[in-house]
């Protein structure tokens, strides 16, 4: 028998992390769709960022409340899946807390002891999550674009994360009560399972705790697997791809546009009949003239824009400061990275089904992205500025703007005439250069 769970267990161990490996492989395949990008510069600055923004959470907690519970929630269950590594040895050989023996009767109890605490964090930040979300009223939650599964998809992440640390407990109250009853030898210290709960628990039988700490120790087991793979379906996917999100984050001074040296050394010439056509281009340039201008689909954009859509976490936090957003416009900076998303997913499952592209006859402008979104954006910065994961929603709006203006010719009237002035005038306005300063005649 010992060994059947033994076999299961390691079955359900491949599984779910082969699974797991399957679906992070298609994120990566997706990803590299995109063209590449040159990130990989400045490193100090790009560890101390990643170190900062991902790991210590930095620009959560600039909205406090949220930000501090969002710390204990995920804190406290990274570290309680500290215990996979027990949960793993004990389930393939058949031990018993087996991190006992390693650590020595001191240090577990300081573990375990921990252990509790946080997950007793984290049922607190979980259950003011789902109030604040589902009864609270925070407008950039209860957004209509959060409708359907995105909303569904932020409940389910609660209501797994509160039923593992309920398996957690349970686990931990059966073991502590057959541990003082003789039947289990004295492993760890469980400051809340051992005052809280136990009462409840003592009132069970014997079998009956065997039976809840063995199931309860499983649930967690296969919930963690479960929710492993539940997380590429999910916003959660931030959990982990926040980190390279940070590292390939764009580093320059926000404002900086990524000009185009092929169509900066054009318009040189254009303008300065002096302008040197060998001169050397400026550092960090893309010298080569690109096959398409700007972006009409995700082949277009380039890999770190589709890894920002893989990494959104739906907050909301940029929607809620983009000024066109609230003044009414029909352009949310969080829906362009879900829509990215989308659309990105399903040109993979495009190709999983045929084994290349196949023109599907869509494209992310248009068929996701209007137009009208596109051309809301006052190109403020302000939602980069407030993502907790410094995403840049900006860019993809930038890129698939540039391809309506230099390969559709698609821009407003108002910038067209604005384009023609500068073309023909090098100045904004329809008059020409000469009278220019005629405003201060008199
Ligand atoms: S840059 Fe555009 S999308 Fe971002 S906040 Fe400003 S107006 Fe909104
Ligand atoms: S882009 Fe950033 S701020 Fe906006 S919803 Fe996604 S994670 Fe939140």
């Amino acid at each position: 028998m010992q060994y059947i769970d033994n076999i299961i267990f390691l079955i359900l161990l491949v599984a779910g992390f082969g699974l797991f490996a399957k679906s992070l492989q298609k994120i990566y395949r997706n990803i590299r769709l995109g063209r590449e990008i040159n990130r990989n510069d400045r490193k100090p600055e790009r560890w101390e960022t990643m170190a900062r923004v991902a790991m210590g959470q930095s620009k959560m907690v600039k909205r406090p409340v949220a930000g501090i519970l969002h710390l204990f929630v995920y804190v406290g269950f990274i570290i309680i899946n500290i215990e996979l590594i027990e949960i793993i040895v004990d389930g393939l050989f058949g031990t018993h807390r087996f991190l006992a023996t390693i650590l020595g009767h001191g240090f577990y109890n300081a573990f375990t002891a921990t252990l509790e605490i946080l997950a007793l964090l984290v049922v607190i930040g979980v259950v003011v999550f789902f109030i604040r979300r589902n009864f609270y009223g925070v407008k950039r939650l209860t957004m209509k674009e959060l409708f359907g599964w995105p909303k569904q998809d932020a409940n389910w992440i609660l209501i797994i994360e509160f039923a593992l640390m309920v398996a957690f407990f349970t686990m931990n109250t059966s073991d502590w009560v057959l541990q003082q009853k003789g039947l289990l030898p004295e492993h760890g210290n469980f400051p809340i399972s051992s005052t809280i709960l136990a009462p409840i628990f003592n009132n069970f039988g014997d079998s009956f705790l065997f039976f809840t700490e063995r199931a309860a120790w499983w649930f967690h087991f296969v919930g963690i697997l479960f929710f492993m793979n539940y997380l590429y379906y999910s916003k959660h996917l931030h959990i982990i791809l926040a980190f390279p999100s940070t590292w390939y984050a764009n580093l320059d001074k926000k404002g900086k546009f990524n000009n185009l040296e092929s169509v900066t050394k054009e318009i040189k010439l254009m303008m300065d009949p002096n302008a040197d056509p060998y001169a050397a281009p400026a550092e960090g340039a893309e010298t080569d003239v690109p096959s398409k201008f700007g972006a009409e689909d995700v082949f277009d954009l380039n890999q770190v824009q589709l890894l920002n859509a893989y990494s959104c976490t739906e907050c909301g936090r940029c929607t809620s400061v983009c000024p066109a957003n609230i003044t009414g416009k029909k352009l949310s900076p969080r829906l362009i990275l879900m829509k990215t998303r989308d659309r990105l997913e399903e040109v993979g499952r495009n190709i999983d089904k045929n084994g290349k592209f196949v023109d599907d006859g869509k494209k992310l402008l248009n068929d996701y992205i209007t137009k009208e979104e596109l051309w809301a954006c006052t190109t403020c910065n302000a939602c980069t500025e407030a993502c907790p994961v410094l995403l840049d929603p900006l860019s993809i709006i930038f890129e698939m703007r540039r391809f309506l203006v230099m390969e559709q010719s698609a821009a407003p009237q108002e910038l067209n005439l604005m384009m023609t002035n500068v073309e023909n005038n090098a100045a904004p306005w329809q008059y020409n250069q000469a009278d220019r300063l005629n405003w201060a005649n008199d």
